[in-house]
């Protein structure tokens, strides 16, 4: 797609790194009175007063995190943006500022990480984020992003992963499994293609699926909701690996057992239908897929009617004592161990 042979096309050295900074950064420019100085110093100045700042980082790397072949580098951008924010949500805050590190291989032209920073500003614009920094360098093979994230809250909005308790319920935010679901249906075009570079594949059907894994929405509009509703999350995770990873977390920091149910966990029918099609369970889909990016908390139970009906939250289960132990109960009513599957890019069987 962005071949650097392409005579049309402009390659890195032409630039040279200060000029393509120059290029990739000249359209940013600063929403928040927080921002004190952006790009251009040897140091980003951030001003919080009062309020607590929150950090996080995550680096995608391709080949491991993203596969060109079927991701455009625009949802890329897009998707960098996203993971990140989604992390400073499940502490109860606002994102505010990102700073983004990448090295490109000299295969890529500066068209391609024109794409990359399109998807970028169109996730910083929507979701009302500054880039504030990064740092440019090259790579002997592939394309690696890094991306920090600050974000604020006031100090008793901060949800940790540690502050659940018995009987406190297990809520998630939207519905679980398509994006791995995508990505399946992904893959499975990636080997048609393959075989016949002329196939024409029909995605229509799977048009959910796709959009979860390559243009995920993280859930800015949670902790305003939380808010508006009078409720503070007793704790909070951001679901990345997997349900059942994710719920595994918030018990073991919170020194809790938990009863998840599998009846209350929440499939689009499009993910019902797509798992039938692929001769996969459903439910363990939800548990290990990852990347949905939505959020999951427990609230105390006297804050049940708060929430009651809401289309956004879900109840799935309850906090227990730590000695009854952390189990999925299943349709047939059955207590099974929960055991953590959820993706990780470090395993070798997947
Ligand atoms: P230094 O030599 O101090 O590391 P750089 O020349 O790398 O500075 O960066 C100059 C300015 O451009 C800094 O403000 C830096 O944060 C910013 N910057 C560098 N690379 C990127 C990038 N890929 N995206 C956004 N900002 C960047
Ligand atoms: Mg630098």
């Amino acid at each position: 797609m962005f071949d650097n042979s392409e005579p049309t096309k402009t390659s890195l050295s032409e630039l040279g790194e200060f000029g393509l900074i120059d290029h990739l950064t000249k359209n940013f420019s600063p929403k928040h009175s927080s921002t004190i100085k952006a790009i251009g110093d040897d140091a980003a100045v951030l001003d919080f007063k009062d309020k607590q700042t929150l950090v996080s980082t995550d680096m995608l790397v391709e080949g491991v995190h993203f596969d060109l072949a079927y991701m455009p580098l625009k949802h890329l951008g897009y998707k960098s943006v996203m993971v990140n924010a989604s992390d400073i949500y499940a502490m109860n805050g606002k994102a505010t500022h990102i700073t983004v590190s990448i090295a490109p291989s000299n295969r890529f032209p500066v068209e391609a990480l024109e794409e990359l920073y399109a998807g970028i500003q169109l996730a910083a614009d929507l979701y009302n984020i500054d880039v504030i920094g990064g740092d440019t360098t090259s790579s002997t093979s592939g394309l690696f992003i890094s991306i920090s994230v600050f974000g604020e809250a006031e100090k008793d909005d901060v949800v940790y992963r540690s502050g659940a308790k018995p009987n406190d319920l297990l809520v998630v935010t939207g519905d679980l499994g398509a994006a791995y679901m995508g990505l399946q249906v992904l893959e499975r075009e990636k080997q048609v293609f393959k075989a016949n570079p002329n196939a024409q594949p029909d995605l229509d059907q799977y048009t959910y699926l796709i959009e979860r894994q390559l243009k995920p929405e993280a859930r800015k509009d949670i902790p305003p909701l939380l808010k508006e509703l009078g409720v503070k999350p007793t704790s909070m995770i951001d679901v990345s690996d997997g349900l059942s990873s994710e719920v595994i977390h918030l018990c073991k920091n919170s020194k809790t057992g938990v009863n998840l149910f599998e009846e209350k966990v929440p499939l689009d029918p499009a993910v019902i239908s797509v798992c039938e099609e692929f001769e996969l369970d459903s439910t363990m889909i939800a548990l290990s897929g990852g990347e949905d990016y939505e959020l999951l908390f427990t609230i105390a139970q006297s804050d049940f009617d708060k929430i009651k009906g809401n289309p956004n939250l879900t109840i799935i289960g309850h906090m227990t004592e730590e000695s009854a132990g952390m189990h999925l109960i299943t349709r047939a009513n059955q207590a099974i161990p929960l055991v953590a599957r959820g993706w990780n890019s470090m395993s070798s069987e997947e």
